[in-house]
């Protein structure tokens, strides 16, 4: 499942932080992962939603719910070079109307919180 490799990955470093995290305080068990993606992570939030519910299993996170939030990034666009704040891939550049070539800002996964106990 190539298309899907991206969001594996993503997935099992998800675990490991939350795990690692765990670990360095004492608990026993992760209740929810609080995960804000990037509007031009590429990230597509059911494959990442089904890739953590195969990463999670076995691990201290095995119970913990994924709960992501699109949080909009900042750009320069690539054909008039406005600075804009992108909500969602796909949005047209308020200032030329390009709405293909927004470059995909790496990984733009982030761990905001962790519910354990
Ligand atoms: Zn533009």
């Amino acid at each position: 499942m190539p298309a899907f490799m991206h969001e594996a990955s993503l997935a099992f470093h998800l675990v490991e932080l939350a795990n690692e995290a765990l670990a360095r305080h004492g608990l026993r068990r992760a209740l929810a992962l609080h995960v804000e993606v990037g509007a031009l992570a590429m990230v597509d939030a059911e494959a990442l939603a089904v890739a953590f519910a195969s990463a999670k299993q076995g691990t201290p996170c095995a119970e913990a719910q994924l709960q992501l939030t699109q949080t909009p990034a900042q750009t320069t666009c690539p054909f008039c070079q406005a600075l804009v704040l992108i909500q969602h891939h796909g949005q047209p550049c308020p200032a030329c109307n390009n709405e293909q070539g927004w470059p995909c800002l790496g990984q733009g996964l982030l761990l905001k919180t962790l519910e354990a106990e």
